[in-house]
């Protein structure tokens, strides 16, 4: 394969999408805007686009809790961010507003108008478009979590409370701005509880993202770190060349029985194979079928039996109980938590299809009905992303079960 994203003079492809997550005054922008010159990508503040709307609320005269005015508001604006000076030069409606954005009157607002949901939807399309056709160093509170979750790298930085009010207080005094110690660390105080409690998409750390606490660390030392971190995850994410020494795709015992029944049985039901020879490749690959009944594992399994040994992805909840916990584990099953990245589930799979075993993946991690596909989940392009493993979609129907969930 031929990567053209990737040219010599470039350290890293030009799609490349970095998350950058933290709160107020843990050095987000600075990192971020070094990151994004030393690797030749866009640098993005989203929190200057927040800032932006919570000023044109104040100059309309909207009130910052009035949900659907602001939403309004920002529907009819052009916002547009710029590099300038090594700062970003932010324009509404073509006017520069850049340092009326960092003033203590939006600075104590902005929290509020970026708590709605229709306002942070909005915000959160138009982010998305910054990063669809270049790549970016996004800087934000949800980057990671919402607006980029399959990001290339994702990077949180924090500080203490003490250290983050600090370098605000600095950069305040940097620009003229009169306020004590005292009221900085309160206001920063405040917004850290309101990022983080807000319902609509908190401020939290994704579970793939590297934590980086600069409290005691100098600028130059913050800068290293987070570059090597982030080349570290991306030299990781390389797609895997397909290798010609893989293990002998032996199939346990154990498995061809399991296989032979479940052929059997999917012959006796007259289960129609179409496709069959495409899921036949010399590396593992993952199988990403439909889902809509319980019986989708081994129908599949007796129509996959003899090419490789298969290992599903299955939610935990279905280790629990006997029959199925016992045929899971006798067919050494993946077992996966839902509710929250599993990285021991990941690594797992990982593992398996580096040597060469298929992995069953649904996309959409439940079942749906035939012919309305639900939405697919972060899973498997994460799993995707970190092994690039071909992946052979597969169409079932007809299993459709009586049995409750
Ligand atoms: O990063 P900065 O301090 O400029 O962000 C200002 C405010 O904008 C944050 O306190 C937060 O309330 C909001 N924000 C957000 N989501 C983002 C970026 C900023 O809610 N992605």
């Amino acid at each position: 394969m031929v990567d053209t994203t990737k040219t010599p003079s470039r350290l890293v492809p030009i799609d490349t999408v970095i998350a950058i997550d933290g709160p107020a005054g843990s050095g987000k922008s600075t990192t971020a805007r070094a990151l994004a010159k030393h690797l030749d990508l866009i640098y993005v503040d989203t929190g200057a686009m927040y800032r932006a709307l919570t000023w044109a609320a104040g100059e309309a005269r909207v009130a910052f809790d009035d949900a659907d005015s602001l939403a309004e508001l920002l529907a009819s604006a052009e916002l547009r961010l710029a590099p300038r000076n090594g700062e970003t030069r932010v324009t509404w409606n073509g006017r520069d507003i850049s340092t009326e954005i960092r003033t203590p009157a939006v600075e104590t607002n902005v929290s509020v108008v970026a708590a709605h949901a229709e306002v942070r939807h909005r915000m959160v399309d138009r982010q998305r478009a910054l990063g669809r056709d270049v790549g970016v160093v996004m800087e934000g509170r949800d980057i990671g979590s919402v607006v980029f979750p399959l990001a290339s790298a994702k990077i949180y930085l924090d500080a203490t409370l003490e250290a983050r009010a600090e370098r605000r207080l600095r950069q305040h005094r940097k620009r003229g701005v009169t306020i004590s110690r005292e009221d900085v660390m309160s206001e920063v105080a405040e917004r850290d509880r309101r990022d983080s409690s807000r319902e609509e998409s908190p401020l939290t750390i994704s579970p793939d993202a590297i934590l980086i606490d600069n409290s005691a660390l100098s600028l130059q030392e913050q800068l290293e770190e987070t570059t090597e971190a982030v080349l570290r995850v991306l030299d990781e994410k390389q797609p895997c060349p397909v290798r010609s020494d893989r293990h002998p795709r032996d199939i346990p015992f154990r498995y061809r029985v399991a296989y032979t029944i479940m052929g059997a049985m999917g012959r006796f039901m007259g289960v129609k194979v179409y496709g069959r020879e495409n899921a036949n490749r010399p590396e593992g690959m993952i199988v990403a079928p439909n889902h809509i009944s319980i019986w989708d594992p081994p129908i599949l399994g007796s129509a996959m039996h003899n090419i490789a040994p298969i290992r599903s992805i299955a939610k935990a909840e279905l280790f629990r109980y006997w029959p199925l916990r016992w045929m899971y584990r006798f067919l050494d099953a993946i077992p996966i938590k839902r509710s929250i990245y599993d990285a021991k589930a990941f690594d797992l799979a990982t593992a398996c299809l580096d040597e060469g075993s298929d992995i069953l993946f649904f996309p959409e991690g439940t079942r749906q009905v035939f012919g309305s596909p639900g939405p697919v989940r972060n899973g498997i392009g994460m799993l995707m992303q970190r092994t690039g493993a071909p992946v052979v979609p597969v169409m079932i129907r007809g299993t459709m079960a009586p049995m409750p969930a």
